[in-house]
């Protein structure tokens, strides 16, 4: 690990635990993730820190996946950090997609709020079930975009889209006869219009999750990014490192759950002894060592395997598989280490459980992602027979 990563990585931990942590309470949470002014406030503290989007340098560039790993985990080690240091989904991911295909003026103009954190973004790709749109299978995508004069027209709904109510900044995706298609968008437009704000189990995304109609919304054609029928590819570039970077954030989530239920079976007693000591307690704290550990081992493999340049869509298939089910295994234990306190909001760990079910299905279901690797197993298989 280089120098200036551990460095950053340790003055992202003191300020999440020193400065972030106290926040967990504070009344501007909502069901529906933190209220703006609340993030605003926590941007602010992390700027005066220096760890205001630690992953991206000065020039722009972007730390190597192993880097960026070692600075997302403590970011992660409350819901709250990153948020407060712009590391958090979809940012995060649209900030790496931007700075890969972005041209120089989308950058100046969408990117760079977007790094400064003045302003939060969403990436508009799933669209309703009942609607027969696009879910685990982005070819089923309905929302159309088609050009007139130096514009494009884009049509359609999506849904589950974090963050789009508040959002500054979208990355809409729509079909062309050509193929997929991105485009940036300020938000809010009145072209797209918040149909309704979902309720779901997690509530660590500022905005929560919305359904949204795009009626008639006309783009410039240089607010297109990259080519026409190119958006797939670029959906590409995003996927790999998106994926390993919710894997990098919960793993810091699960780090501190697993401590706050350490230090409980040390300190509670039951029949005479603490915790710890009955051996199904003991077990569990085993358990967690080691999924933990072997979830922080497939990530620093993916991100090796994505520092080389390639796209890593199998690899990070598996450590997506790997370290979701393990975190999901992980805040399990520690909900029922802790007993009745273990499900109250007294302390993360209600929270991180929860929110680890929904990472199972975001960023690709499990059993996806296991039918596209079963899909290569095959492929390969098949190469293997003829030569
Ligand atoms: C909290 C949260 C945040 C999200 N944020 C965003 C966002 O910001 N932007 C965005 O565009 N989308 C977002 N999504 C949507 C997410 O990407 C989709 O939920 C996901 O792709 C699955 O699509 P679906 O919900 O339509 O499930 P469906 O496609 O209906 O699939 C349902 C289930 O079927 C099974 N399944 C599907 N295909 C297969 C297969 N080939 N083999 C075996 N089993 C299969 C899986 O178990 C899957 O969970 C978010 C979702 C959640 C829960």
């Amino acid at each position: 690990m280089s120098d200036r990563a551990l460095d950053m990585a340790d003055r992202v931990e003191r300020f999440v635990l020193d400065i972030v942590a106290p926040y967990e309470k504070d009344p501007r949470r909502t069901s529906h993730g933190p209220k703006d002014e609340l993030v605003t406030e926590l941007k602010g503290l992390a700027r005066q820190a220096g760890v205001l989007t630690p992953h991206i340098l000065p020039d722009g560039s972007h730390l190597t996946q192993r880097e960026t790993a070692a600075v997302l985990i403590r970011s992660g080690l409350s819901p709250l950090g990153p948020l407060a240091c712009n590391t958090a989904a979809p940012d995060e991911g649209n900030m790496y997609l931007l700075g890969h295909v972005a041209s120089p003026a989308l950058k100046t103009q969408f990117l760079q709020p977007m790094i400064e954190g003045e302003k939060r973004s969403c990436f508009l790709m799933t669209e309703p079930a009942e609607d027969g749109g696009a879910g685990s299978d982005p070819s089923m995508m309905l929302t159309t975009c088609r050009p007139d004069g130096n514009h494009w027209v884009i049509d359609g709904r999506k849904t589950f889209i974090t963050g789009a109510d508040g959002a500054g900044v979208g990355i809409v995706m729509a079909k062309s006869d050509e193929g997929a298609c991105m485009f940036l968008v300020d938000l809010p437009h009145p072209a797209i219009r918040i149909e309704r704000v979902l309720d779901t189990i997690d509530s660590s995304m500022p905005g929560g999750h919305a359904t949204v109609r795009i009626d008639n919304l006309r783009l410039p054609a240089d607010q297109m990014l990259g080519e026409s029928g190119e958006g797939f590819r670029y959906a590409q570039v995003r996927l790999s490192p998106a994926r390993l970077s919710h894997c990098m954030r919960w793993l810091g989530a699960c780090v501190r759950a697993n401590e706050i239920a350490t230090t409980y079976a040390n300190r509670r007693m039951a029949f005479g002894k603490p915790l710890i000591d009955h051996e199904g307690v003991g077990f569990m704290l085993a358990e967690n060592m080691i999924d933990l550990k072997q979830a922080e081992l497939m990530i620093y493999w993916c991100a090796d395997v994505l520092d080389t340049g390639t796209l890593g869509t199998a690899e990070s298939s598996m450590a997506k598989v790997a370290v979701s089910e393990a975190l999901m295994r992980v805040a399990d234990r520690c909900v029922q280490m802790m007993g009745g306190r273990g499900v109250t909001e007294d302390t993360i760990v209600e929270q991180v459980f929860r929110e680890i079910r929904a990472f199972r299905i975001y960023d690709g279901p499990t059993e996806v992602h296991k039918w596209s690797l079963a899909k290569k197993i095959k492929r390969d298989w098949k190469k293997r027979q003829t030569v």
